[in-house]
């Protein structure tokens, strides 16, 4: 079995972290500053990586960009503050995704989880995804929700696509506005909010209190199961 990877400096929460993922089944594994995260993740064997962003040695970020530099495996990162654009730095710089101190233990579990399903299936081109009642055929340009045919524009095609292959992940509204409308438009968070309005009328069983696409305030969206 592969260890989850805490790297955290403060005693209390590596027992608290490592607590919780003994429940969730997972084996933890340990790492005091930035340094011997880095060695542990080269040395291998680590299926997941729990990151404090707050760590003695090293910027917390500048940690992060080097183990995704090097590796593909799901790194969460866990922030002391509900700092935004801390958190909207560690998802541009390729974290799967975050949890706030004081974390609900069932909640990480639930992330990790999803993070380690991620990494486990490599999407295949070619074929229909699919996300909780959501099947996209990007190569027909198809979306069924609840086995009912949907109709999207273009750009709303394009922004379920980027949500459903990010499978439950945060995506930054910059990154979302990236990919759909171009460089140019990154601030335009308008043009999502209209964009996630026509979604969620399409998708959601109650457009006014959607359970399928989730805002994260100030950050971005995501699809929840
Ligand atoms: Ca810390």
């Amino acid at each position: 079995m592969s260890a989850i990877l805490i790297a955290e400096d403060e005693p209390a929460i590596r027992r608290l972290l490592a607590t919780i993922l003994t429940r969730g089944g997972h084996e933890p594994a340990f790492a005091e500053n930035g340094r011997e995260a880095l060695a542990i993740v080269e040395r291998g064997g680590i299926a997941a990586v729990l990151l404090d962003l707050g760590l003695p040695d090293r910027d917390g970020l500048e940690i992060l960009s080097a183990i995704r530099s090097r590796h593909d495996l799901p790194i969460i990162v866990v922030t002391a503050r509900n700092d935004t654009a801390e958190k909207i730095a560690a998802l541009d710089l390729g974290a799967d995704d975050y949890v706030t101190k004081p974390f609900d233990g069932d909640e990480l579990l639930a992330r990790l989880r999803s993070a380690l399903r991620r990494a486990g299936h490599a999407q295949q081109a070619d074929m229909p995804m699919r996300f909780g009642p959501i099947v996209l055929d990007g190569a027909r340009h198809e979306v069924t929700c609840r086995d009912a045919p949907v109709t999207l524009t273009p750009r709303e095609f394009a922004v379920l696509q980027a949500l459903v292959e990010a499978g439950g992940r945060v995506l930054t509204h910059a990154a979302l506005l990236e990919r759909v409308w171009g460089k140019a438009h990154v601030a335009d968070v308008d043009y999502l909010r209209v964009v996630m309005r026509a979604l969620r009328l399409k998708l959601e069983r109650d457009p006014a209190q959607p359970a399928l696409i989730r805002n994260e305030p100030g950050i971005g969206y995501r699809l929840a199961d």
